[in-house]
């Protein structure tokens, strides 16, 4: 065993566990069952802003099944679809859209900045011929906040839908969808802290407009979101809901009702990660749009990202994340959201980071505990 403080699958409260282990109605033929589905939908709806008119899909994969649901429900051959580009996830979507059909056009400033609302609208002055947009609210792999809740309504007005992935931001980051976001993806293993194997849709009024008048079918079933649109009146999914996963989920999201100080915890144990780790000499990799949920930072020049992950695991205990696709071997990254998010985890995770980098030949210039301790 060891203490996972990793992006993303995070720890798992016991509480969330245990009412997976739970009896669980019969999700294909107990009208409880479908009220239960129901109600932890909205529960999550209302969580993170939408308005009775919004709606939420629960869906039984790990998250880039959202992602791929959206995109093959929304994508008909030859669409146009306008793709934000700064991070892996971000890339990661324009490959989606080609899958279905659609002609990806890549918007790419700068892998170290979030998007900025106003540079966007002037491009969008002269290119806004895009059926939909896709952006990621936290680019997990450089730890890149974007800015959604401005940059939304920014294509909004030229008519353009929006995905966000929001799979590692979710729970961790404030987040309120009425800000123009209509496709809104989500996933239980992140900030929400139960365990991988459930995905979420929010559907604003504009995305469920957009789902049923789609003309040409869509080229997949499961990943087909108008099979879920009407299931609350007809009492139908269009397969067995996984009933003791969304046990899991409809505990984890009362956790997170019941914690009101959520928000500023992650936001205030993120800065304390960064200014720890930026005073001991180690490099941020993100120059703005910092993430309240990960810290991305560089590895250091002449030691091994593998290195530092197998010595923290094997002496320490503690599992931090590497980074893959375009920041393989460059970077490290410590994921602080949902349970992870607690002040002593913190600390020995950096206690043993120092230890680590100091047991590999970098020392570090201020004591990376002092410098969090005083700031949280
Ligand atoms: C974790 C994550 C996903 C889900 O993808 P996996 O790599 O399969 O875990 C999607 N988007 C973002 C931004 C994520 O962090």
């Amino acid at each position: 065993m060891y203490e996972i403080m990793t992006p993303g699958p995070t720890q798992v409260h016991p509480d969330v566990l245990a009412s997976r282990s739970c009896w669980a109605p019969n999700p294909d033929l107990d009208p409880a069952f479908l009220h239960f589905y129901h109600q932890t939908a909205q529960q999550l709806t209302r969580l993170i802003g939408g308005r009775d008119d919004y709606q939420s899909l629960l869906l039984s994969g790990e998250g880039m099944l959202a992602l791929e649901a959206c995109v093959a429900t929304l994508t008909q051959p030859g669409d146009r679809v306008l793709i934000l580009d700064n991070g892996v996830f971000g890339a990661g979507f324009a490959d989606l859209v080609r899958l279905y059909g659609g002609l990806p056009m890549v918007y790419n400033m700068d892998d170290r900045r979030a998007f900025d609302p106003v540079a966007l609208g002037i491009y969008l002055e002269h290119n806004h011929k895009f059926k939909y947009a896709t952006m990621v609210h936290c680019d997990t792999p450089g730890g890149i906040l974007n800015p959604v809740e401005q940059l939304c309504p920014v294509l909004k007005r030229h008519g353009i839908l929006t995905v966000v992935d929001a799979v590692a931001s979710m729970f961790g980051e404030r987040l309120n969808v009425s800000f123009g976001l209509d496709f809104t993806c989500g996933a239980s293993q992140k900030a929400l802290s139960a365990p991988a194997g459930l995905s979420f849709v929010t559907l604003s009024p504009d995305a469920q407009d957009a789902i049923r008048q789609r003309e040409t079918p869509v080229s997949g079933f499961y990943l087909n979101l108008q099979n879920y649109m009407g299931y609350h009146q007809s009492g139908e999914f269009p397969y067995t809901m996984p009933a003791h996963d969304i046990q899991g989920l409809a505990t984890a999201l009362r956790r997170v009702e019941e914690d009101p100080d959520r928000y500023s915890r992650h936001d205030l144990m993120a800065r304390g990660v960064r200014a720890a780790l930026e005073r001991g000499g180690l490099v941020l990799h993100p120059q703005n749009g910092f993430s309240s949920t990960v810290t991305a930072f560089q590895v250091p020049a002449g030691l091994s990202d593998k290195a530092i992950l197998d010595t923290l695991r094997q002496d320490h205990g503690i599992l931090l994340a590497n980074s893959f696709g375009r920041f393989a071997g460059k970077l490290l990254r410590i994921g602080h959201m949902g349970e992870n998010c607690q002040r002593e985890k913190l600390l020995r995770t950096l206690g043993a980071l120092q230890q680590v980098l100091s047991d590999l030949g970098f020392c570090v210039s201020e004591d990376l505990c002092e410098t969090f301790s005083r700031r949280t």
